[in-house]
């Protein structure tokens, strides 16, 4: 009799992503799903000895800007070799559509030579991915900075009717095709000339869908509870989840304030509102150099925008294609060999290169730890896939969650930093039979080695695989075996399940 399983993994310590305590068995895989998890006597078409390796669901990354790497890179590395193995993109109102307006963003991320996308809207880019499939699943938020852009350009006042009705047109589109939400970026350029009426009545589109409101708020610094507070409102004026991004305190007159906003979390939530938030682990944030420009943080005097104030030594230059002798050096290093002020030297780089990526010494380390153990927070790399040198994030989020928070510094149970990394974004996101190892859920699998875990890449070289992770498969089939990457695209395009 032919075997009823196309893999059988044995011996491994299962983290089943519930947050339950790891317990030992074996698993066995038919075609895309777990079809036994539990003793196996029957031999496996392929034989896998996990011995003293953690068996876990693939990671979910609530917070992507794959939107177009997923196609640039369908091997998405950086990302499948971190045993991430679905991809939430679309965040910070960053959208890849409607076009041809999205793709103002695409090349501002990716270079003015990228080809142009060749969807129009949110159900042609979930076809594009059934047809050139990478390596790691996709959902996908709907950009709320996309759809005004393609609305109303870039203008600094409220929509006319007309205006509004096409962006809640693509909205209730996008979220039939089955994107997982909306997604604002407050401090960007068009999001920030939003009010948070239009938010409101734009997301009460997705009411009773299940998809859910992500916002990069307004502000992250000192004004910190009052954006949470209005994304809060948002999503309870609406009637939708919330999912609060990157939840952080920027600037160190701010440091602290999270122990707040965390009380305002858990407020909501007694209310019976859905709000969690997501964090990278790490104390430097990293966006583009016309934000902060834009958000006044090289202002004199102080600056009242929502990254806060930042002194050019905190600034480091990750990613400028026009002239990458820079990438590497602090903005008070370049300003000097510029013989400018900072703020000057930011416009000039700007200008000549409105993409130029930096990485940000913003947060406290004691905040970041505060932020992670808080039952609310996934896991969200926020990670860029551009050129240069790009955050560390982009490499090693999720084994650094497991290893140097969980396992080294004790932040929390490593079953429980395996939850936040997959069941709990699975259900809050709508991924149906996703983020679970139980029989009938898909084989998104990772197999790690929990004393080893461990990212390795730094600010001055970041693009380094993590140490520890042996095998990741997507959908079934093998995607890193051994600690390679075997060039395998199952990945597939996640539309939201209404239940
Ligand atoms: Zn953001």
């Amino acid at each position: 009799m032919a075997t009823p399983y196309d893999i059988v993994i044995r011996n491994a310590s299962i983290l089943d992503g519930t947050g339950a305590p790891a317990f030992e068995a074996s698993v066995g895989l038919r075609g895309d799903r777990l079809a036994r998890v539990g003793d196996i006597a029957e031999r496996g078409a392929t034989e896998l000895d996990a011995r003293g390796m953690s068996l876990a669901p693939g990671f979910i990354d609530v917070h992507s800007h794959d939107d177009w790497a997923v196609f640039l890179q369908p091997e998405m590395d950086f990302k499948v070799m971190q045993g991430v193995t679905t991809d939430i993109v679309g965040n910070c109102g960053m959208g890849a559509a409607p076009n041809p307006s999205a793709a103002v963003i695409f090349r501002a991320l990716h270079g003015h030579d990228a080809n142009v996308p060749e969807w129009s809207d949110y159900a042609g880019y979930l076809r594009a991915l059934d047809a050139n499939p990478p390596s790691l699943n996709v959902a996908v938020l709907a950009g709320h900075g996309s759809l005004r852009l393609a609305a109303m350009g870039n203008a600094n006042r409220a929509p006319s009717a007309e205006e509004m009705a096409a962006m809640r047109g693509w909205l209730r589109d996008a979220i039939e095709a089955g994107a997982v939400g909306l997604s604002t970026g407050l401090i960007y350029e068009p999001g920030r000339w939003a009010n948070t009426q239009e938010i409101i009545e734009l997301a009460r589109e997705m009411r009773g869908s299940g998809a859910l409101y992500a916002s990069h708020m307004r502000n992250e610094a000192n004004h910190l509870l009052d954006a949470i507070g209005e994304t809060i409102r948002i999503g309870e004026e609406a009637g939708v989840a919330v999912q609060i991004s990157h939840h952080k305190a920027s600037g160190e007159e701010n440091w602290g304030m999270v122990r707040e906003s965390i009380r305002m979390i858990e407020e909501a939530r007694a209310k019976g509102l859905d709000v969690t938030a997501d964090q990278y682990p790490y104390t430097s944030g990293s966006t583009i150099l016309a934000a902060v420009i834009q958000n006044g943080g090289l202002d004199e005097g102080g600056a009242r925008g929502g990254i806060g104030a930042i002194a050019p030594e905190r600034i480091l230059i990750a990613s400028l294609p026009s002239h990458p002798q820079w990438e590497g050096k602090r903005l008070n290093e370049l300003a000097a060999e510029m013989d400018l002020g900072a703020l000057e030297a930011a416009r000039k780089i700007v200008r000549d290169d409105p993409g130029t990526l930096v990485i940000l010494d913003l947060m406290n380390e004691d905040d970041v730890r505060t932020v992670m153990a808080h039952p609310s927070t996934m896991i969200g790399s926020d990670g860029l896939a551009m050129g240069g040198k790009p955050h560390p994030r982009l490499y090693g989020t999720f084994p650094r969650v497991i290893g140097h928070y969980a396992r080294d510094r004790g932040v929390m149970p490593i079953e429980e930093a395996v939850h936040r990394m997959t069941a709990m974004a699975a259900e809050k996101f709508h991924l149906r039979d996703r983020g679970v190892i139980r029989e009938g859920a898909f084989a998104d699998l990772v197999i790690f080695d929990a004393k080893t875990i461990i990212d390795v890449g730094t600010y001055a070289d970041p693009r380094r695989y993590p140490a520890g992770i042996s095998h990741v498969f997507v959908n079934g089939t093998a995607v890193v075996r051994d600690g390679k990457h075997i060039g395998a695209r199952p990945g597939r395009a996640i539309r939201r399940s209404n239940s």
